[in-house]
């Protein structure tokens, strides 16, 4: 068996900690004579699984009380409606937009209500994260709207957005559990979990309990309430128990690491290996603004589509897969998610330092 670095940017690289316990268990969980893909979501095995993983989760983030933790289905794309289905109650909602995934949520939002582009990068390829310290709030907005990590272009916003009072929801996908977060700025913090947790088919869900009301839109489907799902503790009908299960062990791995603040050290010393290298290289260059730059993204370019297809093809005979970007942008992404070792990162530095010779 040979494991190569995989800098996909989502489904992304899990602890191989992780899929070796989850290997182990896969014939008999805990005794129970079967796999946690054969057992009932209203077990008590499986329900130890979901609670374990929710407390974990809680203790990682320190998730005020006041706050439900949902885990659902849909990927983080349905979200894109039911955020706005369940929380516009004016019909208005601000959205800054700063990458393809913003823009597809503001786009489908545009279906339920009136929606304000209050922000957007666009006008640079959304290479850079707008100031968002004073911008033109709507009073009537039911939240304000924003993708925190933007997995494709490498941004993040460093400092949130000033809301002026209003609600603010994030998507967090791809950075996620990457370092500590102030939960309680948040109205609703959600992900799918398949770039920085686990295994595609769970998407988490963390909202603020004055948001989960019978106060929907008309003709909402009962599977896209919040309320519903958090009635039921996310057992309202059959869960992704399996992506679950593996969340859960992705949660205990994090508080072996250290816990967050470690997470985010690691983070930031393997990402400085890359933009390090990228600042002073003559053959590769950063595509984003520097105070904007992601941990967990890193997308670069030699500025020759040709040689940045030929990186790409010999990277992956050396054993260093999914380094093309995507398909929209083009040049090359690293994807160093948590999972990703520190070896993993230097590996590829040193790669781009011998392809730098072979090919300037
Ligand atoms: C990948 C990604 C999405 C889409 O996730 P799906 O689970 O495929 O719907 C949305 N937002 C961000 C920031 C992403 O990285």
């Amino acid at each position: 068996m040979s494991r190569v670095y995989n800098f996909s940017a989502g489904p992304a690289v899990l602890p191989e900690e992780v899929l070796r316990e989850a290997a182990q268990e896969m014939l008999d969980y805990n005794g129970t004579g079967m796999s946690v893909m054969e057992m009932s979501h209203r077990s008590k095995a499986f329900e130890e699984i979901i609670q374990t993983a929710e407390a974990d989760l809680r203790d990682l983030l320190k998730i005020p009380d006041n706050y439900k933790v949902l885990f659902l289905q849909g990927g983080a794309s349905q979200q894109f409606a039911m955020i706005p289905m369940n929380l516009m109650k004016n019909k208005v909602a601000d959205y800054i937009v700063t990458g393809q995934w913003a823009k597809k949520a503001y786009q489908e939002a545009c279906k339920y209500g009136k929606v304000n582009k209050i922000a957007s990068s666009e006008d640079k390829t959304f290479s850079y994260i707008p100031d968002c310290s004073d911008l033109p709030i709507s009073e009537d907005a039911d939240y304000v709207y924003i993708c925190e990590n933007n997995t494709i272009y490498g941004t993040k916003f460093k400092t949130l957005p000033n809301t002026k009072g209003k609600t603010l929801v994030a998507d967090v996908s791809s950075c996620f559990l990457s370092e500590p977060a102030d939960v309680s700025k948040y109205g609703i913090m959600y992900g799918g979990v398949q770039k920085n947790i686990g295994p595609a088919g769970v998407v988490i869900v963390i909202i603020r309990e004055d948001l989960i009301t019978e106060d929907v839109l008309p003709g909402t489907p009962t599977m896209l309430q919040y309320k519903v799902h958090a009635d039921a503790d996310s057992l309202y009908n059959t869960p992704p128990a399996y992506g679950i299960y593996i969340c859960g062990k992705v949660f205990q791995w994090l508080k072996k690491q250290g816990g967050l603040e470690k997470m985010k050290e690691y983070n930031e010393k393997k990402a400085a290996i890359l933009y390090d290298y990228l600042d002073q290289s003559k053959l590769f260059k950063g595509t984003v603004e520097k105070k904007d730059r992601s941990l967990m993204n890193v997308p670069f370019i030699t500025g020759d589509k040709e040689l940045d297809d030929k990186f790409v093809k010999e990277a992956k005979a050396a054993g260093l897969e999914n380094l093309k970007g995507h398909r929209t942008v083009g040049g090359m992404r690293a994807s160093i998610y948590n999972a990703m070792p520190i070896e993993g990162v230097e590996k590829l530095v040193e790669f781009m330092e011998k392809f730098e010779e072979e090919n300037l």
